[in-house]
């Protein structure tokens, strides 16, 4: 019998944005709602298996807010990453650059060969023909 529920998805949503992100400690991905307090909802994020801990939203975002702050790169290192990168690639673009130039002079000498070999054959023609006549 085919069942009319349609497969539960993990949407990313703007309240829950480490929802389908967090795992709880076995390893499941952890879910995210609102629980309703006295006065107010409040967020919170728990394992289907382990439903008994709640973690609260809040206090979980804005810990990660923090560590997304100390993770990322000041502007003088992302000066040096530039840098560091280009220093790097300059020497293997320049061999590139070589290794077509090379190729480039081996075509050259090639057309030059046909070339040659084209007018050999043209006058060889010539003269068997004013020979003839
Ligand atoms: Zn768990």
């Amino acid at each position: 019998m085919l069942s009319n529920k349609r497969p539960e998805k993990v949407r990313p949503d703007e309240d829950f944005p480490l929802r389908g992100v967090l795992k709880c400690w076995c390893g499941q991905s952890m879910t995210a709602g609102w629980s309703k307090g006295r006065k107010q909802y409040y967020l919170y994020y728990r394992c289907h298996i382990h439903n008994n801990v709640n973690v609260p939203g809040r206090l979980l975002h804005e810990q990660f807010d923090e560590v997304l702050k100390d993770i990322c790169f000041e502007p003088q290192q992302v000066e040096f990453l530039q840098l560091a990168a280009k220093a790097l690639l300059a020497e293997p673009l320049k061999q590139k650059q070589e290794r077509l130039k090379e190729k480039l002079n081996a075509i050259s000498a090639i057309n030059a060969k046909v070339l040659e070999l084209e007018e050999k054959f043209m006058n060889n023609q010539i003269e068997n023909t004013t020979y003839q006549t």
